[in-house]
């Protein structure tokens, strides 16, 4: 077997550097080469479910994760105004039982510095300010070309490097991602600051056109905001800037105290353009493979995206210790190829839901849910379990 001995990874961000740590571990030479100057994620929240921290435990990751994460006692669908459960599915330790993991709320940033720290502890080189550019393929070794001219060789290129990614498009040619018509804000604010109570559940709130998601991360010291919009075009050229607050409380200015509280002790926000792609044609091609945001960019609303990234990771990296790169990437991508696209079917569905399209008829969508909660939890469990369940471990 053509034994994988150098691997270059486009992109430090929870991808690459999951993919970086699970390599290095299994004994490869890995080369992360990162555009940004600092290593560091944005202040948000992430919600790490079983299936992924299955995976950061299998990494060894555990104990150090589980210091700096909030385990959320539920997770919950409300309506907008009246605060009624459409859902309330227990997770907590029910979950950890249920599947064998635990589901953490998470600081992005905690996440993405202790991936950081083993990655540096296992040997890998990160190198910062170092745009990638594009690649040749060789018979038995891969270049890589930065943007400052330097070339890089190794026997496998990961194209980890997001939704915009430029390993992605030397592999398929230029094609922007689609607007979703949806601008999400994201904020972090101190439990101190805050003069509502918010429950310790993953809960969004559902409304007309707009969901909103809360959750502590930060061990509890923080609560995490998500709000969701629908918006016709979306008009910057930047896919993430800083959003006025007032804007955002006056669109949530009618929703249930809880909202409008936590909205008024928020600070700042930053907005994201949601943006997504069909599945693509392939993921990989030779000695050069996609991984996470570059090849499955998905909406957030299962709250999968990194969890994926970080499954694929795992299943990349045991592919490439078991077979010759070209047959380790394509069982790679036939084995996470039907998953990523059926959980972002999946969370582009539950759009609809959250933001009760269809008027009346959305909101009846949203009572059977809690009807089938009720008399048929079956049917609810089984979804979850689909994602949950699923154990690349093992
Ligand atoms: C509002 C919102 C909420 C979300 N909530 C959740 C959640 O709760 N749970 C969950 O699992 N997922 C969630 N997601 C999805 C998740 O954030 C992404 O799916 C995940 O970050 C993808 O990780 P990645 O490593 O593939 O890509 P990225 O996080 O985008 O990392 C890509 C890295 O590559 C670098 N890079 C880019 N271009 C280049 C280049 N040319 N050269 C070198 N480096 C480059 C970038 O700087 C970055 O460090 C959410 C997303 C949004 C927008």
């Amino acid at each position: 077997m053509d034994q994988v001995k150098q691997v270059i990874i486009a992109g430090a961000g929870i991808g690459g550097l999951t993919a970086a740590l699970a390599l290095a571990q299994g004994g490869r030479q890995v080369v992360v080469c990162e555009q940004a100057t600092q290593l560091g994620e944005v202040g948000a929240g992430l919600q790490i479910s079983p299936n992924a921290s299955k995976v950061l435990r299998a990494l060894g990751l555990q104990g150090r994760l589980q210091a700096l994460a909030f385990e959320p006692q539920y997770a919950s669908i409300r309506d907008y105004r009246s605060g009624e459960y459409y859902l309330r599915a227990p997770l907590g330790k029910a979950a950890e039982f249920r599947y064998r993991a635990p589901y953490w709320h998470l600081h992005r940033a905690d996440l993405h510095a202790v991936l950081a720290e083993a990655c540096q502890s296992a040997g890998v080189s990160i190198r910062l300010n170092s745009p990638v550019m594009s690649y040749q393929q060789e018979a038995d070794k891969v270049v890589l070309q930065l943007a400052n001219g330097e070339t890089l060789t190794g026997d496998v290129l990961i194209g980890a490097d997001g939704i915009r990614s430029k390993i992605r498009e030397h592999l398929l040619g230029p094609e922007q991602p689609t607007f979703m018509g949806q601008v999400a804000w994201r904020g972090v604010i101190p439990v101190d600051d805050l003069a509502v109570a918010i429950k310790p559940e993953a809960c969004v709130w559902a409304g007309p056109g707009k969901h909103l998601v809360t959750y502590y991360v930060s061990g509890g010291k923080q609560v995490n905001f998500v709000a969701v919009e629908e918006k016709a075009v979306w008009r910057s050229e930047s896919w993430r800037e800083e959003g006025d607050i007032s804007h955002l409380r006056h669109a949530f200015a009618d929703w249930h105290p809880q909202v409008t509280g936590l909205l008024d002790a928020a600070k700042s926000s930053f907005i994201w353009s949601l943006n997504a792609r069909a599945e693509l044609s392939k993921w990989h091609d030779n000695r050069v493979g996609l991984l996470g945001d570059a090849c499955h960019p998905m909406l957030p609303f299962m709250a999968q995206g990194a969890a994926m990234a970080i499954e694929d990771a795992y299943v990349l990296a045991k592919q490439l210790g078991e077979h010759d790169v070209p047959t380790a990437l394509m069982n790679y991508e036939a084995i996470r190829k039907p998953r990523t696209t059926k959980i972002q079917q999946m969370s582009a569905a539950n759009a609809g839901l959250y933001h009760m399209h269809g008027g009346v008829l959305g909101k009846a969508k949203l009572k059977a849910m809690q009807l089938a909660t009720a008399v048929a939890p079956k049917i609810i469990q089984s979804k979850l379990d689909f994602v949950y369940g699923h154990d690349v471990t093992s």
